[in-house]
């Protein structure tokens, strides 16, 4: 599958046969606006990128705000500690309005097509509970006043934080599918800022400690019966490819223009 994180990466996907979407960033929808996105133009979207892809799931990832993106429409307070601060799921779970309107958004493209929800950087169990509780919710909603949407969605965790990994086995129990982050997941693991040249040589998801935990979510899946992906960059690199095949995952979500070669790989 395709990792697709602006507009101009669809027709790339596809043209080096993504099989669907395994990571639809959602940010951009934010970047560079200053206001928040309607239900309507979400909808559109996501309705867009399915139709890219027809057959294939297409899994949108809840806004990842904070941290490394945040965009005008939110005056935050600056943080000490943003990789550590108020991102990702705490941020939508905390701003409900928007939460609810991305995901109705969601529930109405699906109402045609295998579109799929993913929740960045969960390290709670709470967290995919009560994401659960506003599909649902939204669903009934929409259901009442006779828009075509979805019934229930199928909801996914984003392994990226050690906490997740640690209870893969239980998150794979109330969830619909693992997807592990690997650029976060390596970050928070080996205590290395992703994005400091600095560290660079440090930042390896190949360190034994983050490998230990890529092999505990492929089994705590395995052993509930859900699939496990990976979406982060590490998949898109062939030998890593090859280690994560290995491992056990099934699918892997790259950039697309690794596409070709990781496919070839696998084939
Ligand atoms: C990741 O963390 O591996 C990931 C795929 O998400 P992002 O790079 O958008 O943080
Ligand atoms: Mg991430």
């Amino acid at each position: 599958r395709g990792n697709v994180d602006l507009p101009d990466e669809i027709a790339a996907a596809q043209a080096h046969g993504a099989e669907g979407v395994g990571l639809l960033r959602t940010e951009f929808l934010l970047t560079g606006h200053s206001t928040l996105p309607s239900e309507n133009e979400q909808a559109a979207y996501f309705e867009r990128v399915a139709e890219a892809f027809p057959g294939h799931p297409v899994v949108v990832r809840t806004y990842d705000l904070g941290g490394d993106k945040f965009p005008a429409p939110f005056r935050v307070p600056p943080e000490a500690n943003p990789a550590l601060g108020w991102r990702a799921i705490r941020v939508c779970l905390d701003e409900p309005a928007m939460f609810r309107t991305q995901i109705r958004a969601v529930l109405r493209a699906a109402a045609r097509a295998p579109i799929q929800l993913m929740i960045p950087l969960v390290t709670r169990l709470d967290e995919v509970e009560r994401t659960r509780a506003l599909v649902a919710e939204e669903a009934a909603g929409l259901r009442q006043v006779g828009v075509e949407a979805a019934a229930s969605l199928p909801v996914g965790v984003m392994v990226e934080t050690p906490a997740a990994a640690v209870m893969a086995d239980r998150l794979a129990e109330i969830s619909d599918f693992l997807s592990v982050g690997t650029n976060d997941l390596t970050q928070y693991t080996l205590v290395v800022d992703r994005g400091n040249a600095r560290l660079a040589d440090r930042f390896t998801p190949h360190d034994p400690s983050v490998l230990r935990l890529l092999k505990l979510v492929a089994e705590a899946a395995r052993a509930v019966g859900k699939p496990a992906s990976v979406c982060g960059e590490m998949a898109s690199e062939p030998l890593s490819a090859f280690l994560l095949l290995g491992l056990g995952y099934a699918t892997l979500s790259v950039a697309p223009p690794a596409l070709p070669l990781i496919k070839w790989l696998i084939r």
